[in-house]
């Protein structure tokens, strides 16, 4: 049998760090039943490890479009840069939602490349959004 290459263990530590939400949209687990995923920052096709460093939370969505990608283009100013790392950058410095809270809103170049990149704002994304909203579980308090 395959050993697992992230260990359960690990896993748990990353959830708890990440508190319960992907690193990129913010997604809590309580919102879905979707298992948030551990997933690369350095994509594992780009060379990056399995090593605690390089492991973050994210949801599937988040996951399945960052693909492979390290960088992408600022719509603002059509730079190429690298995307948002959860692990050593502060979601609240390059982000924030909508006063409505359905929709990110990019403050510097790498919010607005990840959130073109990872396509934060999709219409599901903000659909979905409403409904935490109302639920009053959106967007995640502190
Ligand atoms: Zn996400």
């Amino acid at each position: 049998m395959r050993r697992p290459r992230i260990s359960s263990k690990l896993r748990a530590k990353i959830m708890e760090e990440a508190r319960y939400r992907c690193g990129y949209c913010l997604m809590q687990q309580i919102a879905t039943n979707w298992i948030l995923e551990v997933e690369h920052i350095i994509p594992t096709a780009l060379g990056g490890t399995d090593d605690e460093e390089n492991l973050w939370l994210s949801c599937p969505a988040c996951n399945r479009y960052k693909g492979a990608k390290v960088k992408a283009r600022d719509p603002e100013t059509g730079r190429k840069v690298r995307l948002f790392n959860p692990r050593r950058q502060k979601w609240e410095r390059h982000f924030r939602f909508s006063y409505d809270g359905t929709k990110i809103i990019g403050l510097t170049a790498c919010g607005r490349s990840t959130i073109e990149a990872l396509r934060l704002n999709n219409e599901l994304a903000k659909q979905a959004r409403a409904i935490w909203r109302n639920a009053g579980i959106h967007p995640p308090k502190d």
